[in-house]
């Protein structure tokens, strides 16, 4: 028996991506070497355009535990532990949901299981081999040895991907290996809490806000009280002797010592854990040479790693390489995919996970110690007083400038771009964009006068789901959302010519193979 689709890796992007696949009609089997979920500390949260993403799939509300959308951070934000003064923008893309990562991938394991994906614990890739038409992938474990056979297998299985390795597929880039981060969950004096900021006022030195790196010319500090849950406080430094010894709440006591040059006394956490105690050396930050060998594919960790600085992007990128990897796959496993699509995973993907390598290492560069630095601050913060450079710094922390390559040198703006957030009225009542994103299919939101392109491409609706609907905001008045909701065509015509309509039809064809029977 020949499987669809095996995913090496029940993470958060691996889950995600088992999620995606069920939607659009294929059940894949992940493979999970841990017989538990890890209890180890990891993302305290997400960032960026991934909030909006997991919006779009009806995600957010089971992540926050509210019924509100989320909302963007219109105050204040970094980069490079410089603040971002998002009051002057009109539009922020910031976007936050402080989750741990054990709760995401507790909330994504649920929402599987839910869509019927077979999820086996406990069991390890541990190698494979392909030919033209299938994978062969070897798995170890507690009942013994065994293959699988599968027409895709989808590597999701970390940084130390075994997928990645056993495909041959390089992982280049750098070692950074001068930076040691120490982090702790920990009390702190309850009297240096400032209750209407939340900021630490540290005596002799002054107020740390709360969630803001801190730069010092010998090293970084940072104070994050999340929600529910002791503080997490943490430094950088640079060219620290190396150690064997355990970490401990003293040795990050020490640390903040150097950072600052005054004692902050620290306590052990309270609640319950598990609580992060930990000190990284070094970092990583490549990204896989190719992100596809054959029937073999990467996303996530396995495809890239950074030496995070900015708030954590990994899982901003992570969980949409699997959003944009679910509907491809699916669709060539059905058979319905025009031909390029698949490779398209690749060539978008990629130039994403170099954009974030370009925004980690212009972050760390920009919290490196010594005065040259302090030099290339000052300039910098000369600049983030116009409203156009924190635009585009924020935009890039949240990976809300990634513009696919849609063709078409004459697009309208938004093709490439993830769709907006729009409120509609629709004959049924009121209704966002995101809740009509949530069944990831494609989608022909038809604003026109008379809701023209609704009657045209009718006979389409098993393909493209289309709605028709009038927006208050300025808006455009079509728009045609691939299921990872970039837009694949959009017009701002109130009644789309013949020509546009070609476009259209164009667009249809490139992305869902529809066009022909659009012609009929
Ligand atoms: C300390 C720390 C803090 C972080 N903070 C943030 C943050 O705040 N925000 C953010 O967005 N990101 C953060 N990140 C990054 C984020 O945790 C990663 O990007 C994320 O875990 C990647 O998910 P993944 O599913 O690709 O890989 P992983 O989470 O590594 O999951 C891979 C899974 O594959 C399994 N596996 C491995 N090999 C095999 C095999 N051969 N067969 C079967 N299964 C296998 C593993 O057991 C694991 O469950 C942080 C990372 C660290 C280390």
């Amino acid at each position: 028996m020949i499987t669809d689709v095996v995913i090496a890796g029940g993470g958060p992007n691996g889950l995600m991506l088992a999620c995606e696949l069920s939607l659009a009609g294929v059940r894949p089997v992940v493979l999970e070497r841990l017989p538990e979920p890890s209890e180890e500390p990891k993302a305290n949260g997400l960032l960026g355009q991934v909030v909006k993403m997991l919006d779009r799939r009806g995600l957010c509300e089971r992540l926050s535990g509210s019924p509100e959308p989320p909302q963007p951070n219109s105050a204040y934000f970094m980069f490079g532990a410089m603040g971002l003064d998002l009051s002057l923008l009109e539009d922020s893309p910031i976007y936050a949901l402080p989750v741990p990562q054990r709760r995401i991938v507790q909330v994504l394991q649920e929402r599987a299981i839910e869509l019927g994906v077979e999820i086996r614990r406990g069991h390890e890739v541990v190698g494979l081999s392909q030919d033209d038409d299938v994978v062969t992938i070897d798995v170890a474990s507690p009942g013994g040895a065994y293959h699988l056979r599968a027409r895709h297998l989808v590597g999701a299985d970390g940084a130390h991907s075994t997928t990645r390795k056993l495909s041959g597929i390089g992982f280049p880039g750098i070692t950074y290996d001068r930076m040691t981060v120490r982090s702790a969950h920990a009390t702190v004096p309850a009297d240096w809490v400032d209750p209407a900021t939340g900021a630490l006022n540290v005596p002799g030195y002054g107020a740390v806000s709360p969630f803001m790196p801190h730069r010092t010319e010998r090293g970084g500090f940072s104070y994050a009280p999340m929600p529910g849950h002791p503080p997490l406080v943490s430094t950088t430094e640079w060219d620290q002797p190396t150690t064997d010894a355990p970490m401990s709440l003293e040795e990050l006591r020490a640390s903040i010592g150097r950072v600052l040059g005054v004692d902050v006394p620290l306590g052990p956490p309270d609640g319950q854990g598990p609580h992060a105690l930990r000190r990284l050396s070094g970092g990583n930050t490549r990204v896989a040479e190719r992100f596809a060998d054959g029937r073999v594919f990467l996303i996530g960790d396995a495809a890239h790693v950074y030496a995070a600085t900015g708030g954590g992007p990994g899982l901003n990128l992570g969980l949409q390489d699997a959003v944009n990897l679910g509907w491809k796959l699916a669709a060539e496993i059905r058979g319905s995919a025009p031909s390029g699509l698949l490779n398209s995973y690749q060539t978008e993907r990629r130039s994403a996970a170099q954009r974030m390598v370009l925004n980690a290492q212009a972050q760390a560069a920009l919290i490196a110690p010594g005065s040259d630095v302090t030099g290339l601050r000052e300039v910098f913060t000369e600049l983030l007083r116009d409203p156009s450079t924190v635009q585009r710094l924020a935009e890039l922390t949240a990976g809300a400038d990634v513009r696919y390559d849609m063709g078409g040198r004459e697009a309208h703006p938004l093709v490439g771009r993830f769709a907006p957030d729009l409120e509609l009225h629709t004959p049924t009542g009121p209704v966002r964009l995101a809740e009509l994103t949530r069944t990831a299919r494609p989608l022909l939101l038809d604003l026109t006068e008379g809701a023209s392109l609704a009657e045209t491409l009718a006979p389409h609706h098993d393909q493209v789901d289309i709605v028709a609907a009038r927006s208050q905001a300025p808006a455009p008045t079509a728009l045609l959302l691939r299921p990872d909701c970039h837009v694949a065509w959009a017009s701002a015509s109130p009644r789309p010519d013949p020509t546009e309509i070609e476009t259209l039809r164009a667009a249809l064809q490139r992305w869902f193979g529809v066009a022909e029977r659009a012609h009929t």
